[in-house]
């Protein structure tokens, strides 16, 4: 068991839905002899802060770029200018949103890690770094890509695109994708189909968003504490959801620890 004293959340401006202060508010109290500061967003503040330095943050983000789900990203690739414009872009606007954007965990932690302060990278200091880049990891069983709305760590990342893009929908859903495409309904009438399906998801404005953040925080934070990644139990807030009913069922319906998880947070 590992004590934490310091925690460090990094917000994303991004997504309003979020509310940080709550969530700093439920990590003080699952934690309370660790100090929790909420900070600004890790690669905006750096790029106001660093000035020339910009440029290299923005070649760094865009070879992390996944371009190809069945193939690892190539360490040091050839990145366009374009690429790199747009990364540059993306990091001076703080209302911007990415879109279809898969980024390799491996490569943008260690460009989050490169950014954090060196005094706060100590076992008993948590940094978490939320961001609406959407991020992906190889599973070792088909070697492909998936996203990812967690990602534990030193640091730990919680990825608000992941969050809605990474968990799967109901088979219903995909059946009315399905449809839409083959009937070539336009979007609207693809949407009008999809809200005739009986399927609850949580979508980049909901405000359920702040209790799902609450959650995964934890996990990043359990994880660092225990050494032990999520929990086998659907109903612990420490489960590993692949599909939206499942995270809505442990952060939303339970949103709970189970005895065991609670027991260890507790005695930390
Ligand atoms: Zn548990």
């Amino acid at each position: 068991m590992v004590q934490i004293a310091n925690v460090f959340i990094y917000q994303e401006p991004r997504c309003a839905a979020i509310d940080f202060e709550a969530l700093a508010g439920y990590v003080r109290r699952m934690l309370p002899s660790a100090s929790v500061q909420l900070r600004g967003p890790l690669l905006e503040d750096a790029i106001d802060q660093r000035g020339s330095r910009e440029e290299v943050l923005a070649r760094a983000l865009a070879q992390a770029k996944v371009r190809d789900l069945e193939a690892a990203v190539p360490g040091g690739r050839q990145v366009l200018p374009g690429e790199v414009r747009y990364e540059l872009a993306r990091l001076r606007n703080r209302d911007s949103r990415v879109f279809g954007i898969l980024y390799d965990a491996g490569f943008l932690l260690d460009v989050y890690r490169e950014l954090l302060p060196a005094a706060e990278s100590g076992l008993d200091s948590a940094s978490i770094i939320f961001t609406n880049q959407l991020i992906g990891s190889r599973d070792e069983a088909d070697k492909r890509y998936h996203a990812r709305s967690v990602i534990l760590g030193a640091p730990a990342v919680v990825s608000t695109s992941g969050i809605v893009e990474a968990p799967a929908r109901t088979a219903g859903y995909y059946l009315a994708r399905g449809v839409s495409q083959a009937l070539g309904l336009t979007e609207i009438g693809a949407a009008e189909l999809g809200r005739t399906i009986a399927d609850d998801f949580l979508k980049t404005d909901d405000p359920r968003l702040t209790e799902v953040a609450k959650g995964l925080t934890l996990q990043a934070l359990s994880y660092r504490i225990t050494g032990e990644a999520f929990c086998e139990s659907p109903d612990c807030r420490l489960y590993n959801a692949h599909r939206q009913s499942e995270l809505i069922r442990s952060q939303l319906d339970k949103g709970q620890l189970c005895s065991r998880h609670a027991a260890a947070i507790a005695n930390c």
